[in-house]
């Protein structure tokens, strides 16, 4: 699979080049050329800013289709917590996890609970003593992905743990195949997402060579399949196990409060974390010790993919966690035992934004670079197709535009050609010279 594979695409057809989209791109990732926008792929993290943007939806994520499922012997639902927070007047998390039974999944592996083991593996992460401070939460992989192209320092602040999604599909497959008897490849397990970023974690692995996850459902198309049957279930099935700092997880601020410990903060919103990291790269939020960073407004609950208001689903999911908070968790330990939850392989700076991979030649570029924009307008209008006046003069330097794609240089181009014609007019031998009248 391509280090560059990416969830978020754009849909040609559907684009109008409005340029909304290139400034609210964290990483600034997008062009609009000949009037089409176009991703830069190895730029792109996946946080799906751009799909909320774009009036026209020409940006979209893609995820598995939800037929995949029947290519299983056995099929398996991981309903990421954000699943409970969709559903008006839906408060029993069991009748959404028998819905997914009756919609086609033979069994259940709720990611809250994976998430109830990833908190306990941190708390031991800490006690080792190996934990560079202030820690970064490893969970939401677009903020991962952000860290390995913008911000080089931090990637050993990041905690090397798997992920929930990562670490149901592994407890998963492990559970039912003792039960049944099936080989792990026979057993399907479909991830049901709120972003596009975690379709993008299971084709480009964070942390290991590869994902035990075999499908991607976007939680838009099963939350469809849900409210079909959802009132009309009457033999709801005992599924649940998960408890509410597992649910939690849904919402910016959970894995902060399963951890609980006080010197931490969370963050939420793709721009809010990258003021965040830039404070934690400046040294100015050292004495924290765990940073929780989600790339959706209000946590996953914000994800380009779910139905509800991100708002409204973050406060169901406080009150259907509140009403699950007496679960023990007894088995965390024995889960932890059971799978290998630690990272295999550590993420890497992709310098992405450099110039050349000389680094003579870089420094060069990086002075005409400088040489251009001290000529652009230092407006950021986006009128170019460039995300700001700076990211045009590096576009230029890449020489994939010119300084008259700025409307002001053109404007200026203009203006000096048509005086050098009147002054070249007017040295006309007095045989070529127009009559005055
Ligand atoms: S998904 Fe995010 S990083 Fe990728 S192009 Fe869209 S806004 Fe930029
Ligand atoms: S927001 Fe971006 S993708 Fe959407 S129409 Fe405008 S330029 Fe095209």
């Amino acid at each position: 699979m391509s280090e560059y594979f990416h969830s978020v695409r754009l849909e040609k057809e559907k684009c109008k080049g409005c340029t909304n989209c290139i400034k609210r791109c964290p990483t600034e990732a997008i062009r609009v050329r000949n009037g089409k926008a176009k991703i830069i792929k190895e730029r792109c993290i996946d946080c799906g800013e751009c799909i909320r943007v774009c009036p026209y939806h020409a940006k979209k994520a893609v995820t598995d289709p939800f037929e995949d499922i029947f290519n299983y012997q056995y099929r398996v639902a991981l309903p990421a917590p954000t699943l409970y927070g969709q559903f008006k007047n839906v408060w029993d998390i069991d009748m959404i996890l028998t819905g997914l039974k009756r919609i086609g999944f033979d069994d259940v592996f709720e990611v809250a609970r994976a998430a109830e083991v990833v908190s306990l593996a941190t708390k031991r992460f800490f006690e080792s003593g190996r934990v560079k401070k202030p820690a970064i939460s490893s969970a939401c992989p677009a903020v991962v992905r952000l860290i390995s192209v913008r911000f080089p320092n931090l990637i050993d602040h990041i905690i090397p743990i798997k992920s929930p999604m990562e670490v149901a599909a592994r407890l998963a497959k492990r559970k039912i195949s003792l039960q049944t008897g099936l080989k792990q490849e026979e057993i399907g397990v479909f991830f049901i997402t709120p972003c596009a970023a975690k379709m993008t974690s299971t084709k480009v692995p964070v942390g290991s060579d590869n994902s035990f996850v075999d499908g991607v459902i976007a939680m838009k198309d099963v939350c469809l399949k849900l409210a079909a049957i959802l009132g009309k279930i009457d033999d709801v099935e005992k599924l649940s196990t998960s408890g509410m700092r597992g649910i939690c997880w849904a919402k910016s601020g959970g894995e902060s409060a399963a951890l609980g410990d006080e010197k931490n903060i969370s963050v939420d919103g793709i721009h809010h974390v990258i003021k965040v990291l830039e404070e934690l790269e400046n040294d100015k939020l050292s004495d924290m010790d765990f940073v929780e960073a989600l790339s959706c407004t209000g946590g996953c609950v914000g994800g380009p993919l779910t139905v509800e208001n991100n708002f409204v689903a973050k406060n169901r999911v406080r009150q259907i966690a509140a009403l699950n908070d007496k679960r023990d968790s007894v088995e965390e330990s024995a889960y932890l035992d059971a799978i290998d939850i630690a990272w295999t392989n550590h993420v890497t700076y992709r310098p992405v934004m450099k110039l050349d991979n000389d680094m003579i030649e870089a420094m060069k570029k990086m002075e005409i670079l400088e040489e251009i924009y001290k000529e652009l307008p230092g407006l950021d209008c986006g009128s170019c197709g460039s995300p700001s006046c700076r990211a045009l003069a590096e576009d230029i330097v890449r020489g994939f535009a010119t300084e008259t794609d700025c409307i002001f240089m053109l404007r200026e181009k203009v203006r000096t050609l048509t005086k050098e014609m009147m002054d070249l007019e007017s040295k006309m031998p007095p045989a070529f010279r127009k009559e005055e009248e």
